[in-house]
C-alpha cells in the first residue's frame, strides 16, 4: 500500500473510470473524493455512481458539481467555422449562432468580449441589431454545439442552480451525497438560495470562484460557504488569466485562516489525457499548490474521458507526498466556526507538537469544527479523526492532513473512550509502543459540552493499562 498524501486528491469521475478495477486502483492510490458532474450526469448514474462506490469503499467521499449559471451555444446541428465576423442572438436565425443568455442584446456594450469554448474563439462586439449582436472575430476556430461563452464585462443574471440542477441535487441527498460544488457563485445570497432547497440535509456546500463577481464578493462567499474550489478553468476566462496565480494564494490562504477547506482545480495534469507522464510545467504547478497550503487538489478530464486515469492519481499523489516533506507547520490567526477555546487549544497544540515530539494528534469528532481548525495549520504530523458517524468521517475527508477513522461507540467514560481512540490508531498500524500523542475532545463526552480538553498520552502507558 503506497503513502497516500496529505493533501487529499478529488478525483472526477467519468467513463475512463466507470470500471471497478479503475476506480479500486484510484482510491488504493490515493483518490479520497470522488466528484461527479451534474452537467453529464442524470438522477440514475447519480445513484449508480454513489453505490458503485459506496460498494468498493464506504469511506470515500461523494462530490456533485452543479451546472450552474454557465451561457452555452445552443442548437448547433453541424459544426460552423467561425472566422471574420460573427452573428449572435439569443433567438433561432438561420447564419446566426445562437445561445442561451436570453437578454444577451439588452446587456451587452459595443466593445464587449465574447469568449467561446473556454476563449478558443474571441469575438468583440461592433453593432447590435434588435435582438441580433454583430461581433468582428479576434480569434477564430470551429464551433460545435453546447460549448459555453463567457461575456466577462457582463454580471448577468442567471440562477445558480439550473432545473436539472435542482433535480440532481435531491437526487444526491437521497444517496447521501458529502459535497455540493457550485459552480459560479456569485454572491453570499446563491448560497443561502441552495441552503434553502437542501433543508435540513447535512450535505456541505463547496462555492466554485469562477467569475469576476465570484472574486469580487469572495469574502462575503466565504463568510456563507462551507468550503471554497478555485476553479481555474473558467476563472482565467472570466478574468485575466495572469491574476489567477496570485488569486490561489489568496484565496487559500483566506479559507485558511478561518478552517474552511479549499481545493485547487483544472489542468493540474492536463497532459495526462493523452499521456502517460506530466509535464515539467504540470509537476510544479501540483508542488505548488501544495506548498501554497491547499486542503485538497483536484483531477477534471484526466480521470473522467483520460487515458490514464490510475497513472493520474499516482502521478498527483507522488508530487504532493514528496512536497509536504519540506512543509512546516504555519501557523495561523483568525476565527473558525469552533469556540475560541478549541481555536487556542489547536493552535497550541501545532505549537508544542515539535517541541515535546508528539506523534500525531487524534481529535474526537463530532461536528468536523475541531479538525477544522487544527487542519488550517498544517501541521506536519498526522491528525486522527475519530467519529462514530460515517458522514462526519467523510466530511473531515477533505481537510489537509486528516486521517479518518470510524469508531462505532463512544465510552461514556473519559479514561476508557481515551483506551478505546488510542486503541483504533494503534490497530490502523500508525503508531509504536514509544510515541507519545496528544487527543483533543470536547471536555464531557457525555454532556456535549462546547469546551474541548487537551490530554497528551504515551501509547505504552495506555494501552497496558
Ligand atoms: C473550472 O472551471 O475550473 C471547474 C472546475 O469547473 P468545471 O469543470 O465544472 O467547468
Amino acid at each position: 500500500m503506497i503513502t497516500k498524501s496529505k493533501t487529499k486528491i478529488i478525483a472526477t469521475i467519468g467513463p475512463a473510470s466507470w470500471d471497478n478495477e479503475i476506480l479500486s486502483q484510484m482510491i488504493n492510490n490515493g483518490m479520497r473524493i470522488a466528484r461527479i458532474n451534474a452537467s453529464f450526469a442524470d438522477p440514475e448514474e447519480l445513484t449508480r455512481v454513489a453505490t458503485q462506490i459506496r460498494t468498493i469503499s464506504p469511506r470515500i467521499s461523494l462530490m456533485i458539481d452543479t451546472q450552474g449559471g454557465k451561457i452555452r451555444v445552443i442548437n448547433i446541428h453541424n459544426d460552423i467555422e467561425v472566422k471574420n465576423s460573427a452573428k449572435l442572438s439569443s433567438n433561432e436565425y438561420p447564419g446566426v449562432i445562437q445561445i442561451s443568455y436570453k437578454t444577451l442584446a439588452e446587456d451587452i456594450k459595443i466593445g464587449d468580449k465574447i469568449l467561446i469554448d473556454d476563449g478558443n474563439i474571441e469575438l468583440v462586439t461592433e453593432s447590435i441589431n434588435n435582438d441580433i449582436v454583430e461581433c468582428k472575430v479576434i480569434q477564430e476556430g470551429i464551433l460545435k454545439s453546447n460549448k459555453t461563452v463567457a461575456i466577462p464585462s457582463l454580471n448577468l443574471h442567471l440562477p445558480v442552480l439550473t432545473e436539472r440542477d435542482k433535480i440532481g441535487i435531491r437526487s444526491a441527498i437521497e444517496n447521501k451525497y458529502d459535497f455540493i460544488s457550485l459552480s459560479f457563485v456569485k454572491n453570499k445570497e446563491d448560497i443561502k438560495e441552495v441552503r434553502n432547497i437542501i433543508g435540513n440535509s447535512n450535505i456541505k456546500i463547496i462555492s466554485k470562484i469562477e467569475n469576476k463577481e465570484g472574486v469580487d464578493n469572495f469574502d462575503e462567499i466565504l463568510s456563507e460557504t462551507d468550503g471554497i474550489m478555485i476553479a481555474r478553468g473558467d476563472l482565467a476566462v472570466e478574468t485575466p488569466y495572469e491574476k489567477v496565480p496570485i488569486l490561489q494564494k489568496q484565496f487559500i490562504y483566506k479559507c485558511r485562516a478561518v478552517g474552511k477547506p479549499v481545493i485547487v482545480a483544472t489542468q493540474m495534469l492536463e497532459s495526462m489525457r493523452e499521456n502517460i507522464k506530466p509535464t515539467r510545467a504540470e509537476i510544479s504547478d501540483v508542488s505548488n499548490a501544495v506548498m501554497d497550503g491547499t486542503d485538497a487538489i483536484m483531477l477534471s478530464a484526466e480521470t473522467s474521458t483520460g487515458k490514464h486515469p490510475v497513472e493520474s492519481v499516482i502521478t498527483m499523489n507522488t508530487i504532493a507526498s514528496e512536497t509536504e516533506k519540506y512543509m512546516q507547520t504555519t501557523k495561523i490567526y483568525g476565527h473558525t466556526d469552533a469556540s475560541d477555546e478549541v481555536d487556542e487549544i489547536c493552535r497550541n497544540t501545532c505549537d508544542i507538537s515539535e517541541s515535546i515530539s508528539l506523534k500525531g494528534i487524534v481529535v474526537i469528532s463530532k461536528t468536523g469544527r475541531t479538525v477544522a481548525s487544527i487542519s488550517r495549520h498544517r501541521p506536519n504530523i498526522p491528525i486522527w479523526s475519530i467519529s462514530n458517524s460515517i458522514e462526519r468521517i467523510r466530511q473531515d475527508n477533505i481537510f489537509f492532513g486528516v486521517n479518518t477513522y470510524f469508531m462505532r461507540e463512544f465510552p461514556q467514560d473519559r479514561d476508557l473512550l481515551i483506551d478505546a481512540v488510542v486503541d483504533t490508531v494503534y490497530s490502523h498500524g500508525d503508531l509504536d509502543l514509544s510515541d507519545k500523542i496528544a487527543i483533543i475532545s470536547g471536555s464531557s463526552i457525555r454532556h456535549n459540552s462546547t469546551d474541548a480538553t487537551l490530554e497528551i498520552v504515551n501509547v505504552k502507558d495506555v494501552l497496558s493499562r
